[in-house]
């Protein structure tokens, strides 16, 4: 990564312009900025051929002035302290967006899991818990699934928690099993809060649906989403990228079909009812909604203008670079920014936490509902910023958010 791509520093740069033109004081602005603690642990585990490797694991507790810590932990080579920073400052932010009593924290250990048996990322996930059980728990910091974890390995997190506990404690991890105290709906999350933002947009600048779209990164967010839209919303799917590659048909792409593909190929790519191209490419082909579903940086100044879609979707954290942020403004490009686009992930991750505390059940139904509301809600609330500041849509979203979080410390520790 290059140092001017460091999402921490951008992170930083945003609240600090943002919280400078609320007038906010410099020692309350060195506060939102800075992570609470940061924890690095080193990740000792027998692989399966008898070597012993050591694994490198952050968790990083960004804010709590508004509620236990929350965030999830991802799994990836390229996981580093400034990353995991920067994804735990965004989940303070984005759990003030949408109004759920939480703060912000993240999670990383630098590995390879598609290079690693199923056994060795149990032992790994479970060392990881052994490792940071004094500052985890039902009410300090709730971890969930990131990129590459997924609920097995948060039902491993679960148990290896409560071991140490010496009691079933459902509540310190989101993301979970069903049958080990998931919610319905949470695997989904992500995709559907992205779907219901982009959907009360839509409505609300009159424009209809269904859109052409392209997903960029076609993981757990990227492949529900469009699976959601294609279906429910008849978008058709014109692209779509992973790790290797893109694949492109502007007559359509069934979501179900590739997902397909991709399970038993490892790859989008090759699919046959599409061409397959450079992974970068598709970010340049002309469409009404480009959905960025992947890791951060996607759009930087480098590529930002040569983007033609109308709208972006930001189902990644920290997709777009401040400065790529100022040349698709200047577009007209409409951003629907990754603290309130991507947000659906942690409120049933709430909803799930608030089952867990209560030993209740709700039905596919009634979490559906509820993040629906939360999200229009949300959607409502930062578009009304956004007019009376004369401010793009995540500037919005920051004020919205920094003024949430500001009031909480100020009441909690001044
Ligand atoms: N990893 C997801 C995010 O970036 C979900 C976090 C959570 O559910 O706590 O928002």
């Amino acid at each position: 990564m290059k140092t001017k791509d460091n999402p921490f520093k951008i992170a930083k740069e945003r609240i600090e312009k943002i919280a400078k033109f609320l007038g906010i004081e410099d020692s309350i602005i060195k506060i939102l900025e800075t992570p609470q603690k940061e924890v690095k642990v080193s990740l000792p585990i027998k692989m399966d051929d008898g070597k012993i490797k050591v694994f490198t694991g952050y968790r990083i507790e960004h804010n709590n002035a508004r509620g236990p810590y929350k965030g999830g932990i991802r799994y990836h080579p390229d996981v580093n302290l400034d990353e995991v920073r920067a994804l735990a400052l965004w989940m303070t932010y984005k759990c003030a967006v949408v109004d759920i009593p939480l703060g912000g924290a993240k999670g990383g250990i630098i590995c390879n899991p598609k290079e690693m048996s199923e056994a060795e990322l149990e032992r790994l996930t479970r060392k990881y818990v052994d490792e940071i059980y004094d500052i985890i728990g039902p009410k300090k910091d709730i971890p969930a699934p990131d990129v590459n974890t997924n609920s097995k390995i948060m039902g491993w997190f679960m148990d290896e928690y409560s071991k140490l506990a010496g009691k079933i404690s459902k509540a310190v991890v989101t993301g979970k099993p069903i049958e080990l105290g998931g919610s319905f709906g949470r695997e989904t999350a992500t995709a559907r809060g992205g779907q219901f933002v982009k959907n009360a947009m839509l409505k609300e600048t009159g424009r209809k649906k269904p859109l052409t779209t392209i997903i960029q990164g076609f993981g757990n967010a990227g492949s529900n989403y469009a699976k959601l839209v294609y279906k429910e919303d008849k978008d058709t799917i014109i692209a779509i990228s992973d790790s290797k590659g893109a694949i492109y048909n502007p007559n359509g792409l069934d979501p179900e079909e590739v997902l397909k593909h991709k399970k038993s190929t490892g790859s989008v790519i090759n699919y046959p009812k599409a061409v397959t191209l450079p992974r970068e490419d598709i970010l340049k082909l002309e469409c009404d909604i480009l959905v960025l579903a992947a890791l951060e940086n996607a759009i930087t100044k480098e590529n930002a203008n040569e983007i033609k879609a109308k709208y972006i979707l930001e189902l990644a954290n920290g997709p777009i670079t401040g400065e790529a942020d100022e040349i698709l403004r200047k577009k007209n490009i409409l951003v629907l920014p990754d603290i309130l686009a991507n947000a659906g992930g942690v409120v049933v991750s709430y909803f799930e936490w608030l089952q867990n505390l209560k030993e209740e059940h709700w039905s596919k139904e009634e979490v559906d509902k509820k993040l629906k509301d939360v999200m229009e809600n949300a959607y409502k609330n930062v578009k009304e910023k956004a007019e009376k500041y004369g401010v793009d849509l995540r500037t919005g979203a920051y004020i919205l958010a920094i003024e949430k979080v500001v009031r909480a410390i100020k009441e909690k520790c001044f």
